[in-house]
Parts: structure tokens; C-alpha cells; sequence
């Protein structure tokens, strides 16, 4: 294919990219992320629109090639921008507008504008440089949680930076070694755009509908009052859990929590003075539980804390800290503010434990029993097989 035809393709993918970011941002308008990158297909695609008229029009050098050279620079750092938005929450704005107004500004020196190897020397290294940074990046948050959908966006960058470096040496080595002329240099350099491009726009779709499930996965297993899991995903985390504790010789803590007299609550000032109560208890427990433990909402007004590497003495110190942090302020709800007061039960689940569930039972006994000695205070399990 010859070079017009290529610029053709690449401008029709770039073309392609603009519209899907666009229909993408515009059914997940809160994922910042795919505004950056819509901004960055919009920039290739007006880059991509110049390169193709100019092949056919006489056109200014300060129109071809400096004006789409700039929009390419910049276009490269919106797709950072969006990289950084997507992991660390913080667009580069600036810096795209900065490098879109500086890669022009450059070109109008006439020693540049002139000179195909001066503008390959000041912007190759920046291309690197740039599209690098966002791989890396990416490579740095790949534990996030939603990593998977980092993946083949980190496989096109990195392939992409990889080819800009071998043609980098091509071009500063290959036509002194007579391996390769400048024009399968150029035609080489719009298929990888080509290709680029196409990759993006299912890399840009990938990443969103990625997201976009595992949101709806986080919806489907949490409960929408107070945020904590709610029981589909017991079954699974329990097992987990427990194999994991096993493995390392240490026990998981079950302990259960049920708000006393919620019904009376709920009786005397309404449903939703009952809804805050609930979400205060469970903000309140949940600011003593560590990042490494569970909490789910079984029903109603009964919790479920699942702790790791938890013995008898950490179960006594964590129940007697929720009791306290529950008790000893009131709960403000619109119509007034309330003494509220919660009962515990704790069970430890060990290696002669053969399933999970009957280490839940021994915590409901032992809850049980806490409301039967008058509320507001905690039982260990084990403590009630003494009495
Ligand atoms: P105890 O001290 O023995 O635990 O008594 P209790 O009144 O707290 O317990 P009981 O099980 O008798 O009442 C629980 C009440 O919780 C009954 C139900 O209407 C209410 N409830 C269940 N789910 C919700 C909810 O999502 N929001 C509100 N506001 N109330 C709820
Ligand atoms: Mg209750
Ligand atoms: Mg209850």
C-alpha cells in the first residue's frame, strides 16, 4: 500500500477511535479516565484529517507538518492523562495543553521546520518517553483490583514504545548501513499507527465494560446501606478464609453483632432514624476492624465480622472496642439523638472445625447468651461451656 492509502487508513481508525470513546464516555460519563482518552482519539483524529488534506492540498509548513506533528505529541499525552486518571485519579491537563502549544511553538524555528531529522531528534525521545511513563504506570498499579482490564492496554503500549525504539535506531543507523530505505521507514511507521490505533480503541472499550462489570459485580455482593458484603459471598470468603488461617496455623474469628432493641427503634422514630442507626453501628464497628478482615450485613440488624489471624485475647479487645465505640456517643438522626447500644458473640474457628458454619452457630450461641445477660456486652464462646 502506498503511503497516501496508509495515512488514509490511519486517519479512518483514528476516525474510529473519536466516535467509540465518545459513545464509551458518553454511557459512563463519572469514568474520567475515558473523557482523556475521547480527548486524545479527537486529537489523532484531527491530526490524522490535516496529514491526509495535505497530501492532496498545498498546504503552509506551518499547517503540514506542524500542526499535526503537535496534535500527535499532544495526543500521546492525553492518552497518559488518561492512564494517570484511570490509576491514580489525576488527569494532566496542563501538560497535554503544554505539550500541543510547546511541539508547535518548536516547529516555527526554521532550522526545524526544515529539517526531518531535527524534528524526528527533539520528538522521538518525548514520544518514548511519553508513552513509556504510561506503561508504566500501569505496570506500577497493576495490583489494583481491576488490573485485568489494565492488561492489553499494557500490551499495546509496550509493543507500540518497542517498535518507536527499534525504528529510532533504524533511522539513526539503518540508511548509513543501507538496511532499510525511508520510505519502508514511513510506510512501516503508519501501519504501527494503524494498528495503534485499531488496538486503542478495543483496548479503550476493554478497559470501560471491565470496569463497568466489576462494578456490577461489587453491586451485586454489597449491601447498599451500609456498604458492607451481604450473604452470596459468604459461603466463598468463609472458606477462603478459613483455608488461609489454617495454612498459617492461626484460628478466624467469627464474631457476631446484633444492635439491641433495634425493633423498639424502629417502632419509635420511623424506619429511616432506624436505617441511620444501622449505618452509624456499622461505620462505627467497622473503623476498629483491620483492612485484612471481613464485615457483612446478614439481615436486618445482625453483623458478621470475619477475622484473620485472630486468637482469644484479639476477639476480647476488638469486641470490647465496638462495644465502647457504639455506647458511648449518641447517634444523631433527624429526630433526635440516640443511645444505642449493641451484643456481641465470638467463636474461633480452628483445624477440628470441619465447616464454617458451626463455628457461625457457636457465635450465634454465645450472641444469644450476651442478650440474655442483660445486653450491651460481649460472650466468648468458649466461656459459656465453663459457666
Ligand atoms: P434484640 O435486642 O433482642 O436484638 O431485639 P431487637 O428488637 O433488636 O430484635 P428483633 O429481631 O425483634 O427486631 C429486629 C427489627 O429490625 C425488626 C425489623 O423490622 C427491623 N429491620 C430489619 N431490617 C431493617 C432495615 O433494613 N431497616 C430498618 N430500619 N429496620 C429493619
Ligand atoms: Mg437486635
Ligand atoms: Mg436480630
Amino acid at each position: 500500500m502506498d503511503q497516501v492509502s496508509m495515512t488514509a487508513a490511519a486517519a479512518a481508525c483514528a476516525i474510529i477511535m473519536m466516535i467509540t470513546s465518545m459513545l464509551l464516555y458518553n454511557v459512563s460519563r463519572n469514568e474520567r479516565y475515558l473523557f482523556d482518552w475521547m480527548i486524545a482519539a479527537i486529537l489523532f483524529s484531527i491530526y490524522g484529517v490535516i496529514a491526509i488534506c495535505s497530501a492532496y492540498l498545498e498546504t503552509h509548513r506551518l499547517i503540514f507538518p506542524a500542526a499535526p506533528n503537535a496534535l500527535y505529541m499532544a495526543g500521546f499525552t492525553a492518552i497518559y492523562s488518561g492512564v494517570s486518571q484511570l490509576t491514580l485519579k489525576r488527569s494532566h491537563w496542563k501538560l497535554v495543553a503544554s505539550v500541543l502549544v510547546i511541539s508547535y511553538l518548536v516547529q516555527l524555528i526554521p532550522a526545524v521546520i526544515q529539517s526531518v531529522n531535527l524534528r524526528l531528534l527533539i520528538f522521538y525521545p518525548f514520544l518514548i518517553f511519553i508513552n513509556s511513563l504510561s506503561f508504566y504506570t500501569l505496570w506500577k498499579h497493576r495490583k489494583q483490583e481491576d488490573r485485568n482490564s489494565f492488561i492489553l492496554l499494557m500490551i499495546v503500549l509496550f509493543l507500540f514504545t518497542l517498535q518507536l525504539i527499534i525504528r529510532g535506531v533504524v533511522i539513526a543507523f539503518g540508511e548509513k548501513l543501507e538496511i532499510f530505505g525511508s520510505e519502508f521507514i514511513q510506510t512501516s511507521g503508519t501501519l504501527a499507527l494503524v494498528c495503534l490505533f485499531f488496538m486503542l480503541t478495543i483496548s479503550f472499550a476493554f478497559v470501560s465494560f471491565w470496569k463497568k462489570e466489576a462494578h456490577l459485580r461489587a453491586l451485586a455482593i454489597t449491601d447498599h446501606l451500609t456498604g458492607w458484603l451481604n450473604r452470596t459471598v459468604l459461603n466463598s470468603i468463609s472458606q477462603n478464609m478459613k483455608s488461609e488461617c489454617l495454612r498459617n496455623d492461626s484460628c478466624l474469628g467469627f464474631m457476631l453483632i446484633d444492635i439491641d432493641n433495634f425493633k423498639s427503634i424502629n417502632d419509635k422514630y420511623g424506619h429511616s432514624v432506624g436505617d441511620t442507626v444501622i449505618k452509624e453501628v456499622c461505620d462505627r464497628a467497622k473503623s476498629n476492624v483491620r483492612a485484612c478482615d471481613y464485615a457483612f450485613r446478614l439481615g436486618g440488624e445482625e453483623f458478621l465480622i470475619l477475622i484473620k489471624n485472630a486468637d482469644n485475647n484479639l476477639m476480647e479487645n476488638l469486641s470490647n472496642r465496638i462495644l465502647r465505640k457504639i455506647s458511648c456517643t449518641e447517634i444523631d438522626t433527624v429526630s433526635d439523638s440516640l443511645k444505642v447500644t449493641v451484643s456481641i458473640g465470638y467463636s474461633l474457628c480452628s483445624k477440628a472445625d470441619k465447616s464454617w458454619e458451626c463455628v457461625l452457630e457457636r457465635a450465634d450461641l454465645a450472641l444469644y447468651h450476651s442478650k440474655e445477660s442483660g445486653k450491651n456486652t460481649s460472650t466468648d464462646f468458649n466461656m459459656i461451656q465453663i459457666a
